[in-house]
């Protein structure tokens, strides 16, 4: 009789190797991160894993996400439409909910035209690699925002980083490389700091100005128009999420209608990519409704409370507590789950290392409870 053979180890595919190699890297210098589904609708106040928080985490500054008269936008767009889009936009993926949206974007934010992306982050790769080649000069802030800063190497310009919010310095630099063309691009207001970028200085450079406003739309301005509505500064391009404030999803760039024009024949993240549901088109265009003044008026207000009680600057719905060390974070954001409040560890990359913190986005949905509950965890944090 033969005897059966031992079953030999199973050989570990090579990617699954490396897998397990980086995973325990990540692991080792405290940086390992995990997905943790909401049981709940977006708001305010979430489930996770079986337990309520207080939710500090979540960009929805208005209290758009799951408002219903979004939902029932969606619904309403999808009834008519269906619900994929089947194409792009430039083949046969694009609809009247998507024309529609794009007017009311620029009838809403002042702009002469507005083009939709699929996200702030197709948004940001597909204008920054449309308007700048190898010959030319993309001058990007120290603290942009990841998009920026993948749309800037995929346009393969020459990417000059001026120090944050350095005016002086970006005007030597500036001086130094001329290029072909030169284009400033900015966040309006950072996104892990909840600082803003100096824009009428940055306009006064003379070169052409992209603005991220996606943490400014719908918080700044005297329309939710964001920082350059508020300060009365032209941007040639502002990019605006619909993600966030608005409620919804996608992105779009506030230009004229020949850079819109230009975007349309040049931006590959719009030209290669199947467009965004009419029903996403036509929940967002139900959160410009729902937009109003008695919301930001909220926001304001709920800031304005936690800057008091943080002694912080109130520039926007974005503080930060920096911490340092990644555990130090993490440890931070566990010992204020246990007092019933959600908000995350924020590490490299990113945030710069040295930086790590915890990060708390307000939302006008939050009540004066929420926010003195998660400054009275703050005040007993152990440091
Ligand atoms: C969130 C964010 C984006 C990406 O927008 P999405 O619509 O979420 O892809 C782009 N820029 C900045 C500054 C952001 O904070």
């Amino acid at each position: 009789m033969i005897e059966p053979r031992e079953p030999a180890e199973p050989k570990r595919r090579p990617l699954e190797q490396w897998a397990a190699e980086a995973l325990a890297q990540l692991e080792h210098h405290g940086l390992l991160r995990h997905l943790e589904p909401l049981e709940s609708p977006q708001g305010p106040v979430v489930d996770v894993a079986g337990r309520r928080y207080v939710n500090f985490s979540s960009n929805d500054y208005l209290g758009l996400a799951a408002d219903l008269d979004v939902v029932a936008g969606a619904r309403t767009t999808a009834m008519r439409h269906g619900f994929g889009s089947g194409a792009s936009r430039l083949i046969a993926g694009d609809t009247t909910a998507h024309v529609s949206l794009e007017k009311a974007l620029a009838r809403t934010f002042s702009s002469e035209a507005a083009l939709l992306f699929n996200s702030g982050y197709q948004a940001n790769l597909g204008v920054l690699s449309a308007v700048a080649g190898p010959e030319d000069v993309l001058f990007s802030d120290a603290l942009n925002h990841a998009s920026i800063v993948d749309g800037c190497r995929l346009s393969k310009a020459k990417v000059v980083v001026y120090p944050h919010r350095d005016v002086g310095a970006l005007g030597e630099l500036m001086a130094q490389h001329p290029g072909r063309r030169q284009l400033i691009v900015t966040d309006a207001v950072f996104s892990m700091d909840g600082d803003r970028a100096p824009l009428r200085e940055l306009a006064q450079l003379g070169a052409p100005l992209i603005v991220d406003e996606a943490h400014a739309i719908g918080v700044l301005g005297p329309n939710g128009g964001g920082l350059c509505e508020q300060l009365g500064v032209h941007a040639d391009v502002r990019i605006g999420t619909l993600g966030k404030a608005l409620g919804a999803f996608g992105a779009f760039a506030l230009c004229s209608k020949s850079v819109r024009q230009w975007l349309i024949n040049k931006a590959r993240s719009l030209i290669f990519s199947t467009s965004l549901p009419a029903a996403v088109c036509g929940a967002a265009e139900a959160a410009l409704q729902a937009m109003t003044p008695q919301r930001r008026a909220r926001l304001w207000r709920n800031i304005r409370q936690f800057s008091a009680g943080l002694k912080a600057h109130e520039d926007s719905a974005i503080f930060s507590v920096i911490l340092g060390r990644p555990d130090r974070a993490v440890a931070a954001s566990l010992a204020l789950r246990e007092k019933g409040i959600l908000a995350k560890a924020i590490r490299p990359p990113t945030v710069p290392q040295g930086t790590s913190r915890l990060r708390f986005a307000l939302s006008a949905a939050h009540t004066e409870e929420h926010i003195a509950m998660a400054l009275h965890a703050l005040e007993n944090l152990p440091r």
